[in-house]
């Protein structure tokens, strides 16, 4: 089943950038079950998801769906639409934080627009009390990322944050290096396609590497988000904070909106941090297919729903 998961996984990926397969996704996927994984198009509607969510006992976080922006006015219109979500969280009271993607931002317009871009709304969060979590993408964009991050903190930023995939060699390095700015990082397992010669082909050895980072993050890190729904490496991340006395407040668990919700909600009950990432936006097709790839399930749920209509 692993290995038929890994093939799975690299064939969605891979069928992301074919053009027929985007044209269908894109003309019926809202329609077939993206809303599973979306909190709707309009902040309206995210506003709405995130105050019940809240209200349930978790933490969340928004994103304003895209990436991969090519042009400058898009890119800051991307600011500014970043502006008005945080001035909203601040106006409704919500426990909602930002994640945000760097080539949203205009990172493939250059290093210097992107970071200018970012520091805008973590100058912005931070007269808010927020915090703005950098997203990890494609592993050509790891460097830039952690440069950009290191800037803002020299900058004396601390409502800044990052975050690290276990799936890549360079990771254990890349924390090892991060760990003297008492960084707050999120460690996921990578959800892009990766060749071989810079990512772990074997899910076994992701999930290795995951723990590894973990054991490594919780005690010495500001603040570690383990973001996964795998349930074996929660239980050994609760097991493993009681043993190091590390206290709640140092760590969180971090799920996506749709993915195990009963599994959020048992983990506050036992009076855990648990943070939903609630993305909402129009433009949701990648990150709809990203969610396919993981769990062969998650194309069958959408073509039932083809089959129904
Ligand atoms: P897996 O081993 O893939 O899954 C474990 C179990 O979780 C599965 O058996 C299944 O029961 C359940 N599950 C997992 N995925 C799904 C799904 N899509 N639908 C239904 N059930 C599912 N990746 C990045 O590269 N960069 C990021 O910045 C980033 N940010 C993230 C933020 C959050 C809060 C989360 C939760 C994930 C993020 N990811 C990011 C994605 C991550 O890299 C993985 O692709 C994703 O979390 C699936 O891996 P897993 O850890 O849940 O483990």
């Amino acid at each position: 089943a692993m290995a038929a998961n890994g093939i799975f996984r690299r064939a969605i990926l891979s069928a992301t950038h074919n053009p027929l397969v985007a044209r269908f996704v894109r003309r019926y996927g809202m329609r077939l079950g993206a809303a599973r994984f979306v909190a709707g198009e309009t902040l309206d509607e995210a506003v709405r998801v995130l105050r019940s969510l809240n209200a349930k006992g978790l933490r969340t976080n928004t994103t304003l769906l895209g990436e991969g922006v090519k042009d400058e006015a898009t890119a800051l219109g991307v600011v500014d639409a970043y502006i008005e979500i945080l001035d909203r969280i601040a106006a409704e009271g919500l426990v909602t934080n930002v994640a945000l993607k760097l080539t949203h931002l205009g990172l493939d317009l250059g290093e210097e627009f992107a970071y200018r871009n970012v520091r805008t709304l973590v100058e912005h969060a931070a007269a808010l009390g927020n915090f703005i979590r950098i997203d990890m993408e494609e592993s050509t964009r790891v460097d830039p990322t952690l440069r950009i991050y290191r800037r803002l903190r020299a900058d004396g930023y601390d409502n800044v944050g990052t975050v690290l995939q276990a799936m890549l060699y360079r990771t254990v390095q890349d924390l090892e290096d991060l760990l003297p700015l008492k960084p707050n990082l999120r460690l996921v397992k990578g959800a892009y396609l990766e060749p071989a010669s810079v990512a772990y082909p074997k899910k076994a050895d992701v999930d290795r590497n995951y723990i590894r980072l973990a054991e490594r993050c919780l005690p010495n890190a500001g603040f570690t988000a383990i973001a996964t729904h795998d349930e074996r490496i929660i239980a050994h991340v609760i097991d493993f904070t009681e043993r190091h006395g590390i206290g709640r407040d140092r760590f969180e668990f971090q799920m996506l909106y749709g993915v195990r919700p009963q599994l959020q909600l048992e983990l506050v009950r036992q009076g855990y941090r648990v943070l939903v990432a609630t993305p909402f936006g129009t433009e949701w097709y990648f990150y709809l297919m990203r969610r396919l790839a993981e769990r062969p399930a998650n194309v069958l749920f959408l073509l039932r729903n083809l089959v129904k209509r």
